[in-house]
């Protein structure tokens, strides 16, 4: 099936792209990926996103995106891109389901969490080391864990987890948050969070489940062995880019490269989002360049129409000219 566009995931980014392109009358086919509406379809409350003085749950906010594309007309696969092919036009998108073909392309698959690579994380991720509080903080009521990292992410959701666990150390590298300042203050009044400065974590121990994690001070060296049940990690992203290595141009982080005007490399294919190089990862800034991608796509399919068409062209530059 040709669509004139394929957008590669649903997150802010991929969404905003998608109602633009539903209203720009575009046949639009969104592959979702693993989930609709990618971290924030995973978070709890959105405090930042303009429009919504009290806050507004992450997956509200992913669903009210996705009716307003639904209700122009764009289409919804949950399904994920498994490979592409930018090297011939139309477009190939490969997905679990089957092949797709499209005029243009814009991708938003977003990042995945940066993992710490200590002793213990993959035997133990599912059973005591989770990415993800929203999805996983349940089954920590009434027990000591750790979230690891000294960004917001790692803040804010140390902060939800406290709804569950009766203690949350935030272990963290440096003797400073790189959070934001209104989730640092609450952090500081919240008594059942202890911070760990200086600290890193050189292994993840357990049985069955995680037991506790082996740290390390990096200032006086002191090792230590602090019983928890669970260790969330929240220690940055890193794009999902690996599909298209070889295909686009990725910055040294792995994320696409993109010009102001959310162009790859390869006329017709656009990135925008997460994914892409961004100097703040920011739902704001992602919804920004999903419409930049959306329309500069428009404008692509605008072009090859003319290109296939010519006398059609022509008809339209001279009703142009009599209006
Ligand atoms: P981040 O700001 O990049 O912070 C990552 C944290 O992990 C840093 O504190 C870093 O330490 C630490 N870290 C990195 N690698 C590590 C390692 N190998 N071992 C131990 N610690 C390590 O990432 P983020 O918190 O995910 O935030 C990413 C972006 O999303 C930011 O722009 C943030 O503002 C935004 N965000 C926004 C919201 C919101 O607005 N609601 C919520 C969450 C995130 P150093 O500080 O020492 O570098």
């Amino acid at each position: 099936m040709l669509y004139d566009v394929i957008i590669l995931g649903s997150g802010p980014a991929g969404l905003t792209a998608a109602i633009y392109t539903g209203r720009s009358r575009l046949s639009t086919l969104v592959l979702t990926g693993d989930a609709l509406g990618g971290w924030v379809g995973l978070t709890d409350v959105v405090e930042n996103y303009p429009g919504f003085p009290e806050g507004v749950k992450g997956p509200e906010l992913i669903q009210s995106m996705q009716q307003q594309a639904e209700r122009f007309g764009a289409k919804f696969e949950l399904d994920t891109c498994t490979a592409v092919d930018f090297s011939q036009h139309p477009f190939r998108v490969q997905a679990y389901g089957g092949e797709f073909q499209a005029r243009t392309v814009v991708i938003a698959t977003g990042n995945s969490p940066r993992k710490l690579g200590v002793p213990g994380e993959t035997e133990f991720t599912g059973r005591g080391v989770s990415y993800c509080a929203t999805c996983d903080g349940f089954f920590y009521r009434g027990q000591e864990i750790a979230v690891i990292g000294g960004g917001t992410s790692a803040v804010q959701e140390a902060l939800y987890l406290t709804r569950f666990a009766e203690r949350v150390h935030l272990i963290h590298r440096r003797d400073c948050l790189r959070a934001d300042a209104i989730s640092q203050e609450r952090a500081e009044q919240n008594d059942q969070i202890s911070f760990i400065w200086d600290t890193v974590v050189s292994e993840i121990v357990g049985q069955q489940t995680v037991t506790g994690v082996r740290t390390l001070n990096l200032k006086t060296g002191q090792e230590e062995l602090l019983p928890v049940s669970g260790v969330f990690v929240y220690i940055g992203s890193v794009p999902n880019t690996h599909l298209f290595e070889g295909s686009l141009q990725l910055n040294e982080w792995g994320a696409i490269v993109t010009n102001r005007a959310q162009h790859t490399n390869v006329p017709g294919v656009f990135a925008a989002g997460d994914v892409q190089e961004q100097i703040l990862l920011q739902i704001a800034t992602a919804v920004g360049s999903g419409a930049r991608a959306a329309m500069e796509a428009e404008k692509f399919v605008a072009e090859l129409e003319h290109r296939a068409y010519p006398e059609r062209r022509g008809s339209f530059i001279v009703e142009d000219e009599e209006n």
